[in-house]
């Protein structure tokens, strides 16, 4: 007897929890009110679960549809599709895209890539602040950002100063504020951090750039599509962000620029390109800005891939950006829960902040085998994730397509990874994109 009731209770210790964890995640996405945007993406049949949209979102499926359409377009319509929408495109889905991030429609325009409009609006910031030529950013940036960043404080004479964290997972907002003084042009940040998702208050740090007399210009690359930001209501000078992450634009997909109105007149972008003129098709030899936001735009649009960012934008827009972060902060707590329970005891840490209101859209787990951990769950066809240096493992979490089912499965499978320890065969592995 006593042996028996010793027996099922070891085993009832196990089981019971894990089902009672796979029972709340599947009540929890039966009740998830933006369940059915999951249909709305490709998923491939019996794949592994997708927590990676942080990097590049999934696909959706009207994406597809526009693709087909803008063939025919190509190969009917040739030189016509400029005047039949396609030289319309960087402006009219900037315009959607500023809905999303707390910007007018006239705010927005769409070119090229994030690290190139960052040089354009940050070369345009320091032309405007001379004399004075620091810039001001910090050490959780995306190091393409610091990279700009310091070219073009260079380029005019001047530093870059990144700010530290302290403890490798934030920066203190007063750290920041004490780094901006009279010498600052500008304050550059990214509003999500893109290793650890720790969230910088846009309001708070865009009030002490103005204080001082320095602009503020935040890249939204890890927010837009998954936190909401009122560049308004923070009262910012100018933005980027990337639109193939949780706006799932496509691999490639270009970037939005943002620049308050007021600024529009006043900056002057530093590729003077055709499109950025004032008229185009007059090919004047003088360089004469168009007026508004379309002068920071340089060259051509890449049109098919433009075209295909919009279904992705849209169903951000109709899921609406209120229900994606509530979702977003569940789909996080959750995994965070699961990590206490079950990989914490396996020596897994924490990377990101604990607290959801400091935190974006992905958590960060840390562990010192963490390319072979990913890699392993990659091999075994259970769950793609990415792994950012040294020992950071990202769960992206995209609302609008992921699943409290998919948060569960993809911990399961990095809890059999570390138990088995089948990461080991992954140790010596080297690939290009991590
Ligand atoms: C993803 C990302 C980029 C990407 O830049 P590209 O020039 O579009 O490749 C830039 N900045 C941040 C903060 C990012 O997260």
């Amino acid at each position: 007897m006593r042996l028996r009731r010793a027996f099922s209770t070891s085993v009832a210790k196990v089981i019971p929890i894990d089902s009672e964890l796979r029972t709340r995640a599947e009540a929890r996405d039966a009740a998830d009110p933006l369940r059915r945007f999951r249909e709305a993406f490709h998923h491939e049949p019996g794949g592994p679960v997708y927590l990676n949209g942080n990097s590049l979102g999934r696909m959706p499926l009207r994406a597809a549809d526009v693709l087909a359409r803008t063939q025919s377009e190509w190969s009917e319509r040739l030189g016509r599709g400029w005047n039949e929408g396609w030289m319309d495109a960087p402006l009219r889905l900037g315009a959607k895209i500023a809905g999303l991030i707390g910007a007018e429609p006239d705010e927005v325009a769409i070119a090229e890539s994030t690290s190139v409009n960052l040089y354009k609006l940050a070369h345009a910031a320091l032309a405007i602040q001379a004399p004075r030529k620091k810039i001001v950013s910090d050490a959780l940036n995306f190091p393409s950002d610091l990279y700009v960043l310091e070219g073009v404080a260079r380029a005019f004479g001047g530093e870059l100063e990144v700010v530290p964290s302290r403890d490798g997972i934030r920066i203190a907002p007063e750290d920041v504020e004490a780094a901006i003084d009279k010498e600052t042009a500008l304050l550059a940040l990214t509003h999500t951090s893109f290793k650890t998702s720790a969230l910088h208050d846009m309001n708070r740090l865009t009030a002490a750039a103005h204080a001082k007399g320095a602009l503020a210009l935040w890249d939204l690359s890890h927010s837009v599509g998954a936190v909401p930001t009122d560049l308004h209501g923070a009262k910012a000078d100018l933005a980027v962000g990337c639109s193939y992450k949780y706006l799932n634009g496509g691999p490639g997909a270009p970037a939005f620029m943002f620049v308050r109105r007021e600024l529009q007149e006043k900056l002057v972008q530093p590729i003077w390109g055709w499109l950025g003129h004032a008229e185009p098709f007059r090919f004047g030899l003088e360089y004469q800005p168009a007026e508004g936001i379309r002068r920071f735009v340089s060259g051509t649009p890449p049109v098919i891939s433009m075209l295909a960012m919009e279904p992705g934008i849209d169903l951000i827009a109709e899921a609406g950006m209120a229900a994606i972060r509530e979702k977003s902060i569940d789909l996080g707590s959750f995994l965070i829960e699961l990590w206490e329970a079950w990989l914490e005891p396996l020596g897994v840490g924490l990377g990101s902040p604990r607290d959801a209101s400091e935190r974006g859209s992905h958590v960060s787990l840390t562990h010192p085998e963490g390319l072979a951990i990913t890699l392993a769950l990659k091999e075994a066809n259970r769950a793609i994730l990415d792994f950012r240096q040294p020992d950071c493992i990202r769960f992206g979490l995209a609302a609008v397509y992921n699943s409290f089912g998919d948060v569960f499965e993809a911990m399961k499978a990095i809890r059999e990874v570390l138990e088995t320890r089948s990461f080991e065969a992954f140790r010596e592995k080297r690939v290009a994109v991590t």
